[in-house]
């Protein structure tokens, strides 16, 4: 964990937030590398879970809500973590994490009582900071699809099955953030809402386990670092018939990535009483109203972006230096090609260089760098994962051949100018 967060910070893909002023603890942002990355996670997720369905329609909600979502949604009655202060060294706990109740994991002193603690933002709209103008910095972005619901039947007409879905920031006070990115106050998910006949959910979550799980094998995860866990009865929310997380071997252990849950008709029936219009679905075959189930298969961005840079995280030995390497699959790492001149004090190859740079840049995201010697050069482009290094030579003037090394094998192949983006794009389609 500590090389992943190292590597994180020296080549620019996450920085701890506000550091000239000491940072804010837990709170991270995305630096060059890491924007495409993260953009690379949530284009991936759009074009499996939106593009290549039939029956899933994009959202993107606002943050704020009415205040009156979050009492029909339960969270302003039942969104509490309890919270245990050591009595001696002052350090609070999330009652849920102490093995022993009892007792200060840290010091081994007594602790409070538990009190529960809201975990949701609160903020007020408007200059007048009264009760009547308070919001919520909203806790899940699923709300924001519930209460869209009624706009995609009228707008989009669909017939069951069918889901809507959303990528975007939500925000949960945690009494105990940490391990990096994996669990902080500000995070982003990407969500479905998946409507279905209640007899059809059963089903349906099974599908959507495998779609996910496989999601994330597909894109290069290790089969052996990633398992299904379902929820015993006894954890599942009050809103929730059954629940399986996708759990992923993080360095400090097997924990959630993603949460796929049948929520029942809990949400549509909640957000019915509350706003007085009628959350159901009339179904012209059988001429029926009914209240959909849901399910849920909801994942956090940025906890997926930990477990692909962990997964990618590769030292190898090469003659007898230490190669590190990020394995990142094709559509997620940052940059797909750098072009490189061999040598950077000759004019023609440096032009050539750059004509080649410009040239590519229409088709992928490609980088140019004559910054320093081959090999150092080399070792920049392996940590951030490009996948092909383009270096130009005195030969190349000649011949009009360049060199493409391959990341993962590091074998190099001479090819014309004139057919690099041919080459290029039948190795990253
Ligand atoms: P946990 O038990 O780890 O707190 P959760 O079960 O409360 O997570 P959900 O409410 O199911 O999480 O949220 C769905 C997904 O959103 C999680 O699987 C995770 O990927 C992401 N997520 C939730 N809370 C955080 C957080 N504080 N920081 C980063 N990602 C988060």
């Amino acid at each position: 964990m500590d090389k992943v967060i190292s590597l994180c910070k020296r080549r620019g893909f996450i920085f701890q937030s506000s550091e000239i002023y000491g940072g804010l603890s837990n709170t991270w942002d995305y630096g060059p590398y890491g924007v495409e990355l993260k953009n690379n996670v949530k284009r991936a997720w759009w074009q499996a879970c939106v593009y290549e369905r039939d029956n899933i329609f994009g959202i993107d909600a606002a943050i704020l809500m009415h205040p009156k979502t979050w009492e029909a949604s339960g969270h302003i009655q039942n969104f509490f973590d309890i919270k245990k202060d050591c009595l001696s060294c002052k350090r609070w706990f999330k009652e849920t994490d102490l093995t022993d109740k009892n007792k200060c994991p840290e010091c081994g002193a007594g602790l409070t009582e538990g009190k529960p603690f809201n975990l949701m933002f609160k903020t007020h709209q408007g200059p007048v900071e009264e009760n009547a103008n308070i919001v919520y910095l909203r806790p899940e972005t699923a709300q924001g699809i519930f209460v869209n619901f009624l706009n995609i039947l009228d707008s989009k007409h669909p017939k069951l099955p069918f889901g809507i879905a959303q990528i975007g920031k939500s925000f949960r006070n945690e009494i105990t953030p940490g391990n990096f990115i994996f669990r902080t106050r500000e995070f982003e998910q990407m969500e479905i809402e998946y409507f279905v006949r209640p007899q059809e959910a059963d089903k349906a979550l099974e599908d959507w386990i495998e779609s996910r799980f496989n999601w994330y094998i597909n894109l290069g995860i290790k089969k052996d670092n990633l398992r299904k866990r379902p929820h015993a009865k006894e954890e599942l929310a009050h809103y929730s018939k059954a629940c399986t997380d996708l759990e992923y071997n993080f360095p400090f252990g097997w924990s959630e990535l993603e949460g796929i849950a049948n929520r029942t008709d809990f949400d549509l029936k909640q957000h019915t009483q509350f706003s007085a219009k009628e959350l159901t679905y009339f179904d012209d075959v059988t001429k029926e109203r009914l209240y959909p189930y849901i399910i849920e298969p909801s994942g956090g961005v940025d906890r997926s972006i930990l477990a692909f840079l962990a997964n990618a995280y590769f030292e190898e030995k090469v003659r007898d230096a230490t190669r590190v390497v990020l394995k990142l699959h094709k559509d997620l790492t940052p940059i797909k090609v750098a072009v490189l001149p061999l040598l950077k004090n000759r004019d023609e190859i440096t032009a050539l260089a750059k004509k080649i740079t410009s040239d590519l840049k229409k088709h992928f995201v490609t980088v140019y760098d004559d910054t320093a010697s081959i090999g150092k050069l080399y070792r920049r482009q392996d940590e951030v994962g490009t996948l092909y290094c383009v270096t130009v030579d005195v030969q190349s003037l000649e011949d009009k051949q360049i060199t493409v090394r391959d990341r993962d094998t590091m074998l190099q192949e001479r090819i014309n100018i004139d057919r690099i983006k041919e080459y290029l794009q039948d190795k990253l389609s």
